[in-house]
């Protein structure tokens, strides 16, 4: 079959590669829809931390944010998935540790992550084989615009929900990528007042179409009680500034991972007592990120500056953006 390989930092193709086989407790699916994201990326330009902790290596086939159908299942898999249209949790625990049988499987030592890491091939493929723990079903005629963003709206959703805010309240998000939007988009439907700051004047004027309270550049932060934060952003600086802005007792969320270590002073942690959160993963987002994308609750389809051939990932992962129309932050592919 088809899929895109990448063989060395700013190298890749569409090859033929083997057609991967399937186990007795396995899925292979017919791919759709793939997102790239900021991960994918990282490791086009050879700096994702995994390549350096020996957690991954070139050859790599990546798309960890998918949707396609079922079209066979191994002997032991329940006959429900067959023909389903569905998408996949990335990550894959070993399903028997302490952390898999206990709720965190995601965070399993030895876990595979679908396109990203172990060697386990991503959905930049014209098939992917995936285990049934890891499927989750899609409405039948979901848009596969929606089906392949159930992955990052999972991460934007379980980091509002660490905020803890309610309706009314007020939330900083900062970064205006993807998972920021998302993040506001999901705040903004729980009537959450949505303040979205970033740095590059093209991403925050994309932003201001969706209507939230304010957009700001870094430079021009509002002095106004801030009751919530999430730092989705690769910026080493924005986590120590969010412990300054955010008002006694509340709650910030990371979720950006900059590419050098974020210092921040654990003095103001203790003497504002806040609650620092990392998210990682969509993992247990998944199923509630499908309930928002299918019931119209958000619909971040205004996201999506493309949609594009499986030949043009190198270009895309490159920074270019074929076919591009506005200045949507994400661009899907088709294979
Ligand atoms: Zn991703
Ligand atoms: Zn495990």
């Amino acid at each position: 079959m088809r899929a895109f390989v990448i063989t060395e930092p700013h190298i890749g193709s569409v090859v033929q590669v083997n057609e991967p086989v399937i186990g007795e407790h396995d899925l292979l699916v017919a791919i759709e829809r793939v997102g790239i994201c900021g991960t994918d990326v990282e490791f086009f330009n050879g700096d994702m931390a995994y390549l350096q902790s020996g957690h991954a290596k070139y050859p790599l086939q990546l798309g960890h944010e998918w949707c396609g159908r079922v079209i066979e299942i191994g002997s032991q898999v329940d006959e429900k998935w067959r023909g389903k249209f569905i998408t996949g949790d990335t990550m894959l625990g070993c399903q028997r540790c302490e952390r898999c049988t206990s709720g965190y499987q995601y965070l399993c030592h030895d876990r595979d992550e679908v396109g990203i890491r172990n060697g386990y091939p991503g959905a930049l493929a014209e098939r992917l084989v995936i285990p049934e723990f890891a499927a989750h079903l899609l409405p039948d005629d979901l848009d596969p615009a929606l089906g392949a963003m159930v992955e990052p709206t999972g991460n934007a959703l379980r980091s509002v929900d660490a905020t803890g805010l309610s309706q009314d309240e007020r939330l900083f998000i900062f970064g205006p990528g993807t998972i920021g939007l998302l993040c506001a988009l999901i705040a903004q439907s729980r009537g959450i007042e949505v303040h979205l700051i970033g740095i590059e004047d093209r991403s925050l004027e994309f932003a201001r179409q969706f209507g939230f309270a304010g957009v700001h550049h870094i430079n021009a932060i509002p002095q106004l009680p801030v009751h919530g934060i999430i730092d989705a952003t690769y910026n080493n600086a924005v986590p120590a500034l969010a412990l300054d802005l955010l008002e006694p007792g509340r709650t910030v969320v990371f979720i950006g991972i900059a590419g050098t270590p974020s210092m921040i002073d654990s003095r103001v942690l203790v003497l504002k007592d806040l609650k620092a959160i990392g998210i990682l993963s969509a993992s247990p987002g998944v199923a509630g990120a499908i309930a928002l994308l299918s019931s119209g609750a958000i619909d971040p389809r205004a996201l999506i500056a493309s949609v594009v051939s499986l030949e043009e990932s190198a270009d895309v992962l490159a920074g270019k953006r074929p076919g591009a129309v506005g200045d949507g932050p994400k661009i899907h592919i088709k294979p």
